[in-house]
């Protein structure tokens, strides 16, 4: 959703509430791509403060089908998202330093859904488990060991396997 953000530019001391709704249908980053199961209509805060300053604020809460770190099942997980946003109205940024203004501003619009990604990229949880004793797969069969056991040796642990591991946890770590 863009929001035409011109009127609050222009005019000294203009407020108002509206409500708003993001478009995300996904959370896709390189961690993978993920569905939004809910999401709803919220109220967002514009204020021109004194001709000099723009302010954007807003709360909600999306839920993600994030995936399991052991087992790979999906876990919906709620997102808390907590727009807070001061912009400069004489350099249109956000910061001193910053040349082309922040990435949710497109000329006189303001992208929601950026600001949202933003949000969930920020606030993505650094663990999923789909509970706290989750078993995980059998690494030779891929059997969700939650649902009951298989006859493989998982004695030996695979190289090949671990290196999987490894790479899916550097992601993680991001
Ligand atoms: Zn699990
Ligand atoms: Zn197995």
């Amino acid at each position: 959703m863009k929001i035409e953000l011109s009127e609050f530019f222009s005019n000294e001391g203009k407020q108002d509430t509206i409500s708003v709704a993001t478009d995300l249908e996904r959370f896709e980053s390189k961690l993978g791509s993920f569905l939004i199961t809910e999401k709803a209509p919220f109220e967002l805060h514009l204020e021109n403060r004194e001709g000099k300053e723009l302010l954007i604020s807003g709360e909600t809460d999306v839920t993600v089908n994030t995936v399991c770190d052991r087992c790979l099942t999906d876990v919906p997980t709620s997102i808390h998202i907590n727009l807070d946003e001061t912009l400069d109205l004489k350099t249109m940024g956000v910061t001193e330093d910053e040349e082309d203004g922040p990435a949710w501003l497109e000329s006189s619009k303001l992208d929601l859904d950026k600001l949202v990604y933003d949000e969930i990229l920020v606030n993505w949880p650094t663990k999923v488990l789909c509970r706290d004793d989750c078993k995980g797969i059998c690494f030779k069969c891929g059997k969700n060991l939650n649902l009951g056991t298989c006859s493989c040796d998982r004695s030996v642990s695979d190289p090949r396997m671990a290196a999987i591991r490894d790479i899916f946890n550097q992601f993680k770590e991001v």
